[in-house]
């Protein structure tokens, strides 16, 4: 093998756990190599028309080398990404920590996490600094208030529930700390790797599929930049397959290169060889593909893992998500007969702004869960508002026949604006609306298996989750009914999550877990995962934060006992 393709370090995946590692182990001098399966998404390039979404999918048996990773199993949907960055491309930014409580117990008689919240809460500082996360600016005028944030506020404030405004990793000020501003140019002391501009929100609702303006913390322009900086090679289209051990003690990694799909990608972030098959070796191998990736890449090469935990692909949890959509907001004031509808403007501001926290005490199963506001890009407005169009124009046939019936007799007035705006309708169905997440403590006790034909399969009962849906349901509800709405949960066939995690539980031995507490497998020196699937139950909140925390806290471990 070359001497270049040997590395200290290969980091596989570059979402919230890669990242993190890559650039913690490359700023301390290790010769790291990342391998990420998906292309590099600078902001500019996200698709918006219907022409480029049918084309942001991944599956790269059918051609496909996109952004959206959408897993159907048998239960539950999940939505992952596929990208230079992970998750942050499309995640919705919010960085909440665990609540300490948490801690106790990882839910289905796991018993503790092998870690407390007093561990974490240095590398939840250090991701802070690196990610910048910060409340949206509400009170600021040029921020002024979202529909949606203040009613989903003043909903939980009507219950007696604890809202916040949870710190968001976007930016909306062009320097850190300076005054907010939408659309200004964003000050970097280190270019982002892509070298192309970036400006601050301007609350277009678009930060789930990918904020094209830059102004999200996503981790290519954060951490990823500064791994670069720091000497690490990032390659990108190269889907790790398979796993060995090497002969001199390290690890061996061959990986896809979808070299079909390598036009436009620039060359710093690619293979410098065109090969489509390709191995590289490192002493130390992380593996960071996310919950569905990792897990899937263990049970692959099993056969040259004999020492792996019988529990790989347990304890998956989609950390309790639950969709829905809050309709109809009405006003309930005196005098409010004029204007009855309470408009929520979902594609107005980031997609979550508040965040309602119900207590394990107000939640009917005795396990705590959040409901945040959702929003969403423009287009998806008009999409709720077909729904209202024919109604609009049943309501206004007899105005409309009878001004047809003028214009054909020749008695008729040229400007037909108010008979246009009329069959529009209101808009107040696409504008009283939002859509509404929840997520929780749900149960861990999900499962994933390779099925005969090698494919990631799931076993997953939503009554194992103990109540929680109900319960999410019942809050749900009531906060829409403090809106002056009604909620209903997504027209799905099954649960989808966004916040898959699990499968690589950390535990104090191999028996209940695949990773120690430090990240490494089991059994297997060298080998180590940082990313979703180590977490041992649901976190609550919405888990990227915890998950960069955790990787931080295993980067410390690798370079501390001098492993790595
Ligand atoms: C729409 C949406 C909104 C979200 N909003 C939030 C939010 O507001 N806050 C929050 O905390 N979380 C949010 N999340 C969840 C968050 O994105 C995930 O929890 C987080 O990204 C998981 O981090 P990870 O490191 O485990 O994996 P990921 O971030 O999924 O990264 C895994 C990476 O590995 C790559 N990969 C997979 N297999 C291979 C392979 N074989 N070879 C090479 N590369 C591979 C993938 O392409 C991916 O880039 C959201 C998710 C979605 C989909
Ligand atoms: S609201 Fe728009 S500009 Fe602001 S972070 Fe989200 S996608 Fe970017």
């Amino acid at each position: 093998m070359d001497a270049a393709d040997r590395f200290d370090v290969v980091v596989v995946g570059s979402g919230f756990g890669g990242a993190v590692t890559a650039c913690r182990l490359a700023e301390a001098g290790r010769r790291v190599l990342v391998l990420e399966r998906g292309r590099p998404w600078a902001p500019g390039s996200f698709p918006r028309t219907p022409h480029d979404f049918q084309k942001a999918f991944w599956d790269p048996v059918a051609g496909r080398h996109g952004l959206f990773d959408v897993w159907a199993f048998h239960g539950l949907n999940a939505v992952t990404a596929s990208g230079l960055g992970g998750g942050s491309l499309i995640y919705a930014n919010v960085m909440l920590r665990k609540p300490a409580e948490g801690f106790a117990d990882a839910g289905g008689g796991a018993g503790p996490w092998p870690l407390t919240r007093e561990d974490l809460d240095p590398h939840y500082d250090r991701v802070a600094a690196v990610q910048q996360p910060v409340p949206y600016p509400l009170e600021h005028p040029a921020y002024a208030a979202t529909g949606k944030a203040t009613a989903l506020a003043e909903a939980a404030a009507a219950m007696g529930l604890e809202a916040c405004r949870p710190p968001l990793a976007v930016r909306f000020a062009a320097t850190e700390g300076g005054e907010p501003r939408p659309r200004a140019p964003i000050h970097e002391p280190l270019p982002n790797l892509h070298g192309v501009p970036r400006s601050t929100c301007r609350l277009c609702g678009e930060c789930d599929i990918g904020c094209n303006d830059g102004a999200k913390q996503t981790l290519d322009l954060t951490y990823l930049t500064r791994a670069q900086a720091a000497g690490a090679q990032l390659r990108t289209l190269c889907d790790a397959q398979t796993l060995e051990p090497g002969d001199d003690g390290g690890w061996r990694v061959g990986y896809r290169q979808h070299v079909g799909a390598l036009d436009g990608v620039p060359a710093g972030l690619r293979d410098p060889q065109a090969d489509p098959r390709r191995v590289v070796a490192a002493r130390h191998v992380v593996l960071a593909a996310g919950t569905m990736g990792t897990v899937r890449l263990l049970l692959r090469n099993r056969t040259v893992l004999p020492h792996l935990s019988p529990a790989v692909g347990h304890r998956v949890s989609g950390n309790g998500d639950q969709l829905g959509f809050v309709r109809g907001a009405r006003r309930g004031g005196p005098g409010d007969e004029e204007r009855p509808w309470r408009y929520l403007d979902p594609s107005h501001g980031p997609v979550i702004t508040t965040s309602v926290r119900v207590p394990a005490e107000r939640s009917s199963c005795g396990r705590e869960h959040y409901v945040q506001d959702g929003g969403a890009p423009a287009f998806t407005e008009w999409l709720w508002h077909a729904l209202e169009v024919p109604e609009a124009v049943w309501g206004e046939r007899h105005q409309l026949t009878r001004r047809l019936r003028d214009r054909m007799s020749g008695h008729h007035d040229a400007n037909l604006s108010d008979e246009l705006a009329r069959l529009l309708g209101s808009g107040h169905m696409s504008a009283a609306m939002m859509p509404l997440l929840g997520m929780g403590l749900d149960v861990a006790d999900g499962r994933l298996y390779l099925d005969q034909d090698g494919r990631l399969e799931l076993e997953w009962e939503d009554e194992q989750a103990d109540g929680h849906y109900a319960a999410l349901a019942a809050s749900s509800q009531a906060l829409a009914a403090a809106m002056g709405a009604t909620w209903s949960r997504a027209p799905a066939r099954h649960l989808t999550t966004v916040h898959p995690v699990g499968g690589c539980a950390m535990a104090e031995d191999p028996a209940h877990g695949v990773v120690d507490p430090g990240g490494n497998v089991w059994g297997h020196p060298g080998l180590h995962v940082a990313d979703g699937s180590v977490l041992p139950g649901p976190v609550g909140p919405n888990p990227s934060f915890t998950i960069a925390a955790v990787a931080d806290r295993f980067a410390d471990a690798m370079l501390q006992d001098g492993r790595a």
